[in-house]
């Protein structure tokens, strides 16, 4: 690894060990799910390696992996990983992909069946490009699969015509989104499981 690769890599490690500590703190990924990606430069991502727990991450549980998915330097990336290569490729100004098996995301993608509908939310301004309540974001829900390569496939699909860069969540199974940097992607998720809240105990009113 070169000086400079190393340098950015190093600085994406420990940002990823301090994200992995605030999704363990909120709740939102628990007994060793879940996975944090940083985009290191055109070549390289660095992941979290596979089952590890998020609270407890060190520099050795990140790996360097290329964009097909081949871990630099051996070790086992997270099982997840090609959701998060096919959305490096999907979305080019994406910088960190946060996914986080939370129960309000697991709760609403199964009561959802195409997609979740957040509209009139002060909140929604969390997001890029939307500086107004009167708006609607749809949350696409993608039915769960162990195929990875079959899941992002889908993924990969539904964004070749929708090009909302908020998130989607997979039935039964967790959230994923990102953003222009690790903390934009860490408040994508916190403005997202607020929003599922809310939709949750509405539904519990209704
Ligand atoms: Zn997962």
């Amino acid at each position: 690894m070169n000086t400079e690769l190393l340098k950015v890599f190093s600085e994406k490690v420990e940002e990823i060990i301090k994200a992995g500590k605030i999704l363990h703190s909120r709740g939102w990924v628990p007994a060793t799910s879940g996975n944090i990606s940083a985009r290191v430069n055109d070549e390289y991502i660095a992941i979290t390696s596979s089952g590890k727990h998020k609270g407890n991450l060190t520099p050795n549980d990140i790996l360097l992996i290329d964009y097909e998915g081949n871990p630099k330097g051996g070790g086992k990336p997270s099982a997840e990983t090609l959701l998060h290569t096919t959305i490096y490729k999907l979305f080019p100004e994406a910088k960190a992909v946060v996914h986080t098996h939370s129960p309000n995301a697991t709760v609403i993608s199964i009561v959802s069946k195409d997609f979740v509908e957040l509209e009139d939310y002060e909140l929604l301004k969390a997001f890029p490009d939307i500086d107004t309540h009167e708006t609607k974001i749809r949350i696409p829900v993608f039915p769960n699969d162990q195929n990875i390569p079959r899941l992002s496939k889908k993924v990969e699909e539904y964004y070749k015509s929708n090009k909302e860069p908020y998130g989607f969540l997979i039935q039964g199974h967790g959230l994923y989104t990102w953003g222009r940097s690790i903390e934009e992607a860490l408040i994508h998720a916190e403005a997202l499981e607020f929003l599922f809240e809310c939709e949750i105990k509405l539904m519990s009113l209704r």
